[in-house]
């Protein structure tokens, strides 16, 4: 018990780190992403209760203004251990990244002048 909130604690943290000092990282996170929320308000209660949870466990403030901890959650895999797997979101295998995070392919050597038969 006291471990999962300690993770908890320790995720929470790092969430508001990867979303200030990190947002390239957590773009391509997003972009890896799958499936949707459910709901389930697991995340609203990590380390604490958010007290824009309502007792029917909706968020209270959903559309109005969300700190970007909550919009990007889950951030990647680490943070479904935190909610023990239980979400509507997912990473697979996919590669897709944010487009300006992949190498540019070197450039292309140009074609060696043809040398015409006489
Ligand atoms: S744990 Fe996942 S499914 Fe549940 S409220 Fe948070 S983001 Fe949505």
């Amino acid at each position: 018990m006291a471990d999962h909130s300690l993770r908890s604690f320790v995720g929470k943290v790092r969430r508001f780190w990867l979303t200030s000092f990190r947002p390239r990282y957590v773009k391509e996170q997003l972009a890896r992403r799958e499936g949707a929320c459910k709901n389930c308000g697991r995340c609203c209660e990590l380390t604490f209760r958010c007290l824009f949870l309502t007792k029917e466990r909706m968020c209270s403030i959903y559309g109005l203004v969300r700190p970007s901890n909550c919009t990007a959650f889950p951030i990647d895999e680490r943070d479904l251990k935190d909610v023990d797997g239980q979400c509507g979101f997912s990473f697979g295998q996919s590669l897709a990244r944010a487009p300006e995070a992949l190498p540019l392919p070197p450039p292309a050597d140009p074609e060696p002048p043809q040398v015409l038969a006489e």
